[in-house]
């Protein structure tokens, strides 16, 4: 079955949907995204992406395409002619369609909505978790307003890449005092010597993840110490433990950093305990 994808109001098969040259989300990534988890055809976090998409449509005054209500019902419309029960839905709103110029368009076709599903295999995730992860360590360039979740992802993308490419997972960014900010789509923990759950605070150098905050409480709930609080990359490498949460990652166990085990070097019981509990929660 091919794929649907919804813009403006319409549903249609993926190959067949599209947006015009002169959208700003393609122009200037003038536009904003979101990514919910579908798992067992249930919508992980569902209303705290809603509530992050509004604070970032927000921070950019980039207008509601449709009401919250009404996206809400489109989104799962889209998931149910997509038939997919295990994967990820990708929201995007773009500022609309205008002749390209960098103020905002007075006149324009208004924001764009874009949303597309695509089907993953919950098992892939799972090996990965259980396996866990090995990342670097690379200088965050990226703007100073990553707080918003726009679609200007050049950095991450790069960093990424480049990590890839070096033979790790993944990246952790640091800041200019060697301070881990976040990962390239994902927020970064660790479990210090103490046993205490450490992630870098809310500010404008991190995305606020929305797994993130579930997991504090899960964690909170779980009688374990969660302190909001920024760690350096020779902390996180005499931690415990290390783990990353997102949307697409759950919460998934670091067991190297530029090549030195965290810990003894295999996924811990901090990190193990906080997936399974999200996964139910
Ligand atoms: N940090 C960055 C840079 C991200 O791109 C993401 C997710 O895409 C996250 C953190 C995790 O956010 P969430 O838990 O809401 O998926």
């Amino acid at each position: 079955m091919s794929r649907i994808a919804y813009v403006d109001g319409q549903y249609l098969p993926l190959g067949e949907a599209g947006v015009p040259v002169e959208d700003r989300g393609l122009q200037f990534a003038d536009a904003v995204y979101e990514v919910w988890a579908l798992r067992g055809g249930r919508l992980l976090d569902h209303a705290g992406h809603l509530e992050r998409l509004g604070r970032s449509l927000r921070e950019l005054s980039i207008g509601w395409p449709v009401s919250p209500q009404a996206l809400d019902v489109i989104v799962r419309e889209l998931v149910r002619r997509n038939r997919v029960r295990d994967g990820l839905v990708y929201l995007q709103i773009t500022r609309g369609t205008a002749p390209r110029d960098h103020p905002f368009p007075k006149e324009g076709s208004g924001p764009t909505l874009i949303l597309t599903v695509r089907r993953k295999d919950p098992g892939a995730g799972d090996r990965r978790a259980a396996a866990g992860i090995k990342v670097r360590t690379m200088a965050d360039i990226r703007w100073g307003r990553v707080d918003i979740k726009t679609t200007g992802l050049l950095a991450n993308v790069l960093a990424k890449q480049a990590a890839l490419e070096a033979g790790f997972d993944d990246a952790w960014l640091l800041d200019g005092q060697g301070r881990v900010t976040e990962g390239t789509a994902q927020n970064a923990w660790i479990v210090d010597a103490d046993g205490v759950l450490r992630t870098r605070p809310l500010g404008n150098d991190i995305l606020g993840g929305i797994t993130r905050a579930t997991v504090a409480r899960i964690a909170a709930g779980l009688q374990m110490k969660v302190v909001e609080a920024p760690f350096t990359l020779a902390e996180a490498l005499a931690a415990r433990e290390a783990f990353i949460t997102s949307a697409t990652t759950y919460v998934t166990p670091v067991i190297a950093i530029d090549g030195q085990p965290v810990g003894s070097g295999v996924p811990g019981p901090v990190a193990q305990r906080l997936r399974a509990a999200y996964l139910l929660a």
